[in-house]
């Protein structure tokens, strides 16, 4: 199919804001302002008073956990993971995920993102749910495991093959290997799925140096901080995307940049848990390739990258006392580019580009909270974190068209989430 998107003011490569007209081909922009010969638009989109940007990246996310939004509040880490969470996850059937991962995918589409990388553990919900609505996603089934659950790790990690077969021919789809974290893995279990992934040639899902608690357990248990369990076990390397990395010493920091992980910063999730602020400075320093990630709707509550991307361009302005600590435009290309790097599609997503896959957001610029705009990176960074998106393009597929989705019926979707939260009895 080819669309013509005419007239809009974009966000380009090296945050460069204009007017231009954009041909898309197939999956692919084929061109930016140049006519390609025999072109045929089978649509054609009115940039007038639009911003199109390329669409954003949620680096680290868990879709089926909807359910649980606002539901377990206020609670110190530990509580809210072992003693509310968990519990609840264990009462989730495989279509209440389903469901919940259709609500966080159709949130996170609404808020602009074209791509997610997802941490679940009900095999195909959010593959299924990604498919139905035309998102992009990097899947990978949450391991936990070790010499107190050997079954449960090999089942665990079983499914997860499963699924990587299952799901293996749908383009829009690839897949990591996820070791939950160090404190839900033991270190034989960790190096296990080390290998399996170098195997299978995927990348490392994981959470990493989130709470204090993990920083002391680990250290207690194997003398050594997370990152270096982790360094030790060969789960560290350029497809790792490690979530959170709040507690980190300068060598663990030095560590992630010499191995060249990437790291997804969850601002809000630990805020809310009261974890601490992740050093994004620091890691800015070492060239330590960051993104952008809302965790769950039980840890947010809020699926938004735009709300990531405020807070990340307010939060060490803050801290730090210095207004450039993390710009807007630092802040755009972590939810864009960069997030796309970490999820593997580096040179093929996350820019307007020739060549490159057609994910793309726009918005309406026909909204009091953005008018008059300005600087339309400033506006996404600093005045955007309420926005809908008007219009959303992934792999050159219109997938919502006037804020309306073009493929599925939000109300069944609704209607589901709240059916499982009446029966687990929290709402
Ligand atoms: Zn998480």
């Amino acid at each position: 199919m080819g669309i013509l998107i005419k007239d809009i003011l974009a966000v380009l490569p090296g945050g460069v804001s204009r007017k231009c007209t954009l041909y898309i081909d197939g999956e692919r922009i084929h061109s930016v302002d140049r006519e390609p010969e025999n072109f045929r638009a089978d649509r054609i989109i009115d940039g007038d008073r639009k911003l199109m940007i390329p669409g954003l990246v949620n680096a680290h996310a868990h879709a089926y956990m909807t359910p649980f939004r606002n539901w377990a509040d206020d609670l110190d880490f530990n509580t809210w993971l072992f003693k509310k969470i968990m519990p609840m996850e264990d009462a989730l059937s495989s279509e209440d995920a389903y469901w919940g991962s259709m609500l966080a995918c159709m949130e996170m589409i609404k808020g602009g993102v074209t791509c997610f990388l997802d941490m679940h553990m009900f095999p195909g919900c959010s593959a299924r749910a990604a498919l139905d609505l035309g998102l992009r996603a990097v899947i990978s089934r949450g391991l936990s495991g070790g010499a107190e659950d050997p079954e449960g790790g090999l089942r665990r990690l079983r499914e997860a093959l499963e699924e990587i077969r299952e799901f293996s021919g749908a383009p829009s789809l690839s897949f990591m290997l996820a070791p939950h974290a160090p404190y839900t893995c033991d270190e034989a279990y960790l190096c296990f799925v080390a290998e399996k992934a170098r195997e299978l040639g995927v990348g490392i899902n994981t959470h990493l140096s989130e709470s204090l608690s993990e920083i002391e357990d680990i250290k207690k248990k194997y003398g050594c901080s997370p990152v270096e369990l982790y360094d030790r076990c060969g789960l560290l390397g350029r497809n790792t995307v490690a979530a959170h990395c709040v507690h980190l010493s300068p060598e663990d920091m030095d560590l992630l940049a010499r191995r060249g992980v990437s790291v997804a910063v969850n601002h809000a999730s630990n805020l809310k848990l009261a974890n601490g602020i992740a050093p994004v400075t620091e890691l800015q320093k070492r060239g330590i390739n960051l993104c952008l990630g809302t965790d769950s709707a039980a840890s947010n509550n809020s699926l938004s990258v735009l709300r990531e991307l405020a807070l990340v361009t307010l939060l060490h302005k803050g801290t730090s006392g210095d207004p450039m600590a993390v710009t807007a435009a630092q802040g755009f290309d972590m939810a864009t580019a960069n997030g796309a790097r970490a999820l593997g599609l580096q040179g093929k997503a996350g820019e307007i580009r020739p060549g490159f896959l057609a994910d793309l957001a726009i918005f309406d610029l026909n909204q009091p909270g953005i008018t008059p705009l300005g600087d339309p990176v400033s506006a996404l960074a600093y005045s955007g974190a309420g926005l809908s998106a008007h219009t959303i393009i992934i792999n050159g597929r219109i997938i919502l068209e006037n804020g309306e989705f073009t493929s599925i019926d939000p109300q069944r979707v609704y209607f589901e989430v709240e059916k499982t939260c009446a029966r687990l009895g929290i709402s």
